[in-house]
C-alpha cells in the first residue's frame, strides 16, 4: 500500500471510530484500552486493528444504517444513492457534497486525458428498476426518460425493439453526446443496430465508458468498430464510486486515492497478490458514513507489475458480478464461470455468434440455456459443441433445454447474470 492510501486508511478508521457508532462498537474490543480519551484512542488505531475489524456485508449495513452515518451530520441532509444490488436488493448509500466531490476526483482525472468533464454532454441508458426508487414513480413507458439539463440524456435499457432503438438513435443525433457510459451488453445491442442500419457514428463522440458487468472482447472489439473512439472498462459501486480504471494499455489501475481495495478469502483474510478471491473495498471519501472492509459481491486478483503506463497496482476482475456455483452431484460445486468459456469457445469459431446468453441450473442435473443468436443456421452446430465442452469443464450427466429467441431481457436491477443457481447445495 503507498503512503497516502495508508495514511487515508487510518485517517479513515480513527473518523470511524471517533464518530459513528457502529466502528465504536467494532474497534472497542479490538484496541488497548488504559485510556479513555476517544481522540487518544483513535489515534491508535493502525492497519494492525483494521485487520481485526470483523467484515463488513451489505446486509450488516441494511440492518444497522444509522449506526453507520457521522455524528457529525444530520442524516436528513446528506445525499442518498441506491445501489441497484444484484440480487434485487436495495442498499442507501449517504453522502456528505464535498466528500462526494472528493470521491469522484480520481474518476473525472481519468476521463480529462479523453477530453471529458462533468459539463461533457453524456448518454446513459436506466433500469425501469432503477427509477422507480429513484423518483418513487413507476414508469409505464420507459422510452427516453431523463433529459433534465444540457449535459445529461438517459434512454431505457428495457425497451430495445427498433422503434425505441431508432427513437434513441435519432434522439442522440440531436444531442449529440460526447461521452456514453453503459453496461457492454447494452452497448453492443444499440451499436449493432447502428451497425446494421448503416446509420452514422455521432461525430463529437470522444470515449465510450463500460462498466457493471463483464466486458467480452468480441462486446468491446464490436463496439470500438461501430463507434471508432476509445473503449474503456470502469470498475466501480455507489457504496464508493469508482474503483478502478482501465489504462491506455488495457490494465485496470485502483483508484487508490478513492478506495483501499485487498483480495481476501470469504473470511476476509488476506491474499497474497496474484492470488484470485474475493474483493474487499474500503471507501477512503465518505465521511458521512464510512465504510470500511465491505464485502463486494466480485471477485478478482492484484497484480503488482509494472505496466508501460507507469502504474502498478492493476485489478484483474475474474468476473463483473460474481456468479453463483454450478452444483454437482455428490461432487464439489464448480465456478460458474467455466459456462462463460464455453459460449466465448463457441463465439471463437461461429462468428460471435451468440450475442447474449442467460444459464440457469433449475435442479442438480437440469440445465436451462437461453441463447441470443446473430444468425440461426447454427443452432444444431451450437448446441452440441456446447454439451461437450460442459463435458470438458466436469458438468456430466445432466440435461441442456435450449431457448433461442433475439434478445434476451435484463435482470431486474438492469443487468443480466449470466449464471443463475437454483440449486443451493448438494455437496
Ligand atoms: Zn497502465
Amino acid at each position: 500500500m503507498n503512503n497516502v492510501t495508508l495514511k487515508k486508511l487510518n485517517n479513515m478508521l480513527a473518523y470511524g471510530y471517533a464518530h459513528t457508532a457502529y466502528y465504536k462498537r467494532a474497534f472497542d474490543g479490538i484496541i488497548q484500552k488504559g485510556n479513555d480519551d476517544i481522540q487518544y484512542q483513535s489515534e491508535c488505531l493502525s492497519l494492525e486493528s483494521y485487520d481485526k475489524l470483523p467484515i463488513l456485508t451489505k446486509s450488516i449495513i441494511k440492518e444497522n444504517v444509522s449506526d453507520f452515518i457521522s455524528d457529525e451530520y444530520e442524516m436528513q441532509e446528506l445525499e442518498i444513492e441506491r445501489t441497484s444490488g444484484s440480487s434485487g436488493d436495495i442498499l442507501e448509500i449517504y453522502w456528505d457534497k464535498s466528500s462526494k466531490i472528493k470521491s469522484l476526483v480520481s474518476l473525472w482525472n481519468e476521463r480529462k486525458k479523453y477530453g471529458i468533464y462533468p459539463t461533457s454532454r453524456a448518454c446513459f441508458f436506466h433500469s425501469i428498476s432503477n427509477r422507480v426508487v429513484r423518483d418513487n414513480i413507476v414508469v409505464t413507458s420507459p422510452k427516453i426518460i431523463l433529459r433534465n439539463d444540457n449535459h445529461t440524456i438517459s434512454f431505457s435499457k428495457m425497451s430495445f425493439d427498433e422503434k425505441s432503438l431508432q427513437y434513441y438513435y435519432d434522439s442522440l443525433v440531436d444531442f449529440q453526446p460526447e461521452w456514453i457510459m453503459c453496461h457492454p451488453t447494452t452497448l453492443f445491442l444499440f451499436s449493432q443496430f447502428i451497425l446494421e442500419n448503416k446509420l452514422c457514428p455521432f461525430k463529437q463522440l470522444k470515449l465510450i465508458e463500460l462498466t457493471g458487468e463483464l466486458l467480452l472482447p468480441e462486446q468491446r472489439n464490436y463496439i470500438k468498430k461501430v463507434f471508432n473512439v476509445p473503449v474503456v472498462n470502469h470498475y466501480g459501486m455507489r457504496e464508493c464510486n469508482g474503483i478502478a480504471y482501465e489504462c491506455e494499455y488495457g490494465n485496470m489501475h485502483l483508484l487508490d486515492r478513492n478506495v483501499y481495495v485487498e483480495i481476501c478469502d470469504d473470511m476476509g483474510h488476506r491474499l497474497p497478490d496474484e492470488n484470485c478471491g474475493v474483493i474487499f473495498v474500503t471507501n477512503l471519501s465518505n465521511s458521512a458514513m464510512p465504510i470500511i472492509k465491505y464485502k463486494t459481491d466480485d471477485k478478482g486478483m492484484i497484480i503488482t507489475r509494472k505496466c508501460k503506463c507507469g502504474r502498478s497496482k492493476t485489478l484483474v476482475l475474474s468476473s463483473g458480478r460474481l456468479n453463483d456455483l454450478i452444483y454437482r452431484n455428490n461432487q464439489v460445486p464448480l465456478e460458474g464461470n467455466n459456462l462463460f468459456y464455453v459460449i466465448e469457445y463457441i463465439n471463437c469459431f461461429y462468428d460471435n455468434t451468440i450475442k447474449q446468453f442467460k444459464i440457469v441450473q433449475n435442479e442438480i442435473d437440469k440445465f436451462t440455456v437461453y441463447l441470443a443468436l446473430e444468425d440461426r443456421k447454427y443452432i444444431k452446430d451450437i448446441e452440441e459443441i456446447f454439451v461437450q465442452k460442459t463435458v470438458e469443464y466436469g458438468i456430466t450427466g445432466v440435461t441442456w433445454d435450449f431457448i433461442i429467441s433475439d434478445y434476451i431481457a435484463p435482470d431486474e436491477n438492469g443487468k443480466l447474470k449470466y449464471f443463475t443457481s437454483k440449486v443451493s447445495s448438494s455437496f
